[in-house]
Order: C-alpha cells, then sequence, then structure tokens
C-alpha cells in the first residue's frame, strides 16, 4: 500500500515571515499519523526558520535543490549534508525549472540523486515532457528516456528511497491540468517502465506523484487514479487553505 504524499514546491516566493506564518498554519492543520504524507519546500534561506516553525508537527521538511559535491570551493551551491543540517527530509531534483530555465541535464541531475542517497536524503526526481513532445507523441520516449538519465546507475534498495513526480511541463503554473486519464496512462507507464527495469515488487512500491496546476477542485479526480501517489504542488502550496484542500482531496 502506498501511502498518498504531497508536498509543496514553494519555488522563489514568500518572505521569511510569510513562510514561518505559512508553515505553521500548515503544521497546526495536518494530523500526526494522518492517513497522508505531508512536505513543504521553502527557498533555501527559510528552510532553517521554516523547520521551527514545523518543529513537532507532522509536516515535513524539504528543499528544492541542492549540488552533488559535499563541500568544497563551489560558490553559491549546498550540499546534502547542509540540508540535512537544517532539517531536511527530503530534496526535489530534476525540476522542470532547473531542466528548462537553468539547464540541468539528466546526468547533472543523475550525480545530485546518488550524492543525496550517499548522504541518506531522499530525493523526489521530476520528469515530465513538453508541449511539443506530447503533441509529437513522444510523452513515453521521453519521460522513460529522463528516468534512464537522471535514475542512472541506482540499486534497487537505492530507488525503493526516490519518489518520482511526473510534471509535464505544459501543466506546470499554467492552469492546464493534465486530464486524470492523461496523467494515469503516463504513471501506469511508468510503473511498468520500473517493473522491466527492477521487478515487480519495486514498481509497485515506487511512488510517483503528478505535479502541474493541481488545485483543491482537481487534487481527488487525481489522485484517485490506482497508479497517482500524491502531488508535487506549485502555485496552491502557497496559500494554506488550498493546500489543505488538495491534502484533503488526497
Ligand atoms: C511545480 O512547481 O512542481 C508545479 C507543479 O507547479 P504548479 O502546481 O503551480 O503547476
Amino acid at each position: 500500500m502506498r501511502k498518498p504524499f504531497i508536498a509543496g514546491n514553494w519555488k522563489m516566493n514568500l518572505d521569511r515571515a510569510g513562510a514561518v506564518a505559512l508553515a505553521k498554519e500548515l503544521a497546526a492543520a495536518v494530523p500526526a499519523d494522518g492517513p497522508v504524507q505531508v512536505a513543504i519546500c521553502p527557498p533555501a534561506v527559510y528552510l532553517d526558520a521554516v523547520r521551527e516553525a514545523i518543529a513537532g508537527s507532522a509536516v515535513e521538511l524539504g528543499a528544492q535543490n541542492m549540488y552533488h559535491e559535499a563541500s568544497g570551493a563551489f560558490t553559491g551551491e549546498t550540499s546534502a549534508a547542509m540540508l540535512q543540517d537544517v532539517g531536511c527530509q527530503w530534496v526535489i531534483l530534476g525540476h522542470s525549472e532547473r531542466r528548462h530555465v537553468l539547464g540541468e541535464t539528466d546526468a547533472d541531475i543523475n550525480r545530485k540523486v546518488h550524492a543525496a542517497l550517499a548522504a541518506g536524503l531522499p530525493p523526489i526526481v521530476c520528469v515530465g515532457e513538453t508541449l511539443d513532445e506530447r503533441e509529437a507523441g513522444r510523452t513515453q520516449e521521453v519521460v522513460r528516456s529522463q528516468c534512464d538519465g537522471s535514475l542512472a546507475g541506482l540499486t534497487e534498495e537505492q530507488m525503493a528511497k526516490v519518489v518520482i513526480a511526473y510534471e509535464p511541463v505544459w501543466a506546470i503554473g499554467t492552469g492546464k491540468v493534465a486530464t486524470p486519464a492523461q496523467a494515469e496512462e503516463v504513471h501506469n507507464d511508468l510503473r511498468k517502465y520500473f517493473e522491466n527495469r527492477y521487478n515487480h515488487a519495486l514498481a509497485e512500491g515506487v511512488r510517483i506523484q503528478y505535479g502541474g496546476s493541481v488545485k483543491p477542485d482537481n487534487a481527488k479526480e487525481l489522485l484517485s487514479q490506482p497508479n497517482i501517489d500524491g502531488a508535487l504542488v506549485g502555485g496552491a502550496a502557497l496559500k494554506a487553505d488550498s493546500f489543505l484542500g488538495i491534502i484533503a482531496g488526497a
């Protein structure tokens, strides 16, 4: 049984006071031992303040990115150990904005995935096709190739710790949500991919979140699909009532 996992990606939004206030509101509302696992991923500079705000609650803390090296002369970068030091339990890797705006490749993401797992920090690894790729009928090929590249070399034991987020690029921040059938088709194919690459037990255990304009009013239908195990939420994670509405939908 895969526990639904809803993660909020706050991206480069909010200020310190707003981040702390939102975190406190969520911490007070998310029940301990509830049926849904919940994480929030604030901007890196607010991780420490948000950790304090959610201390003792069921809300988990995640980062939006990291660098693959452990330490050294890498100006502006943050290591997995540093994220853990400020209380991170998750790190998002390979988000489409990092792939398409900041030029990250599958090879870059793969190095980060290995470094995160080596440090004991489980990653949420994002994959997803652009509109052109979908319209050219290349969704399956693109998503599988992103998995081949960004998850290269992972043992079964390592893969079991990874969460996948399927996020069609055309649905992120656009208000255009994939239909439950469109999303389920890709999730189902991803599960087959993991079955072929590893085995049935691994494939059945891997959690695959959907991301792309998830809102309280579409969450329930998306999350009731058999292979959709949660959501990675951008815009709707920036307000407590909409994020809590999505959690309720799960
Ligand atoms: C995201 O940032 O991962 C995302 C899915 O954003 P939005 O929910 O705003 O589409």
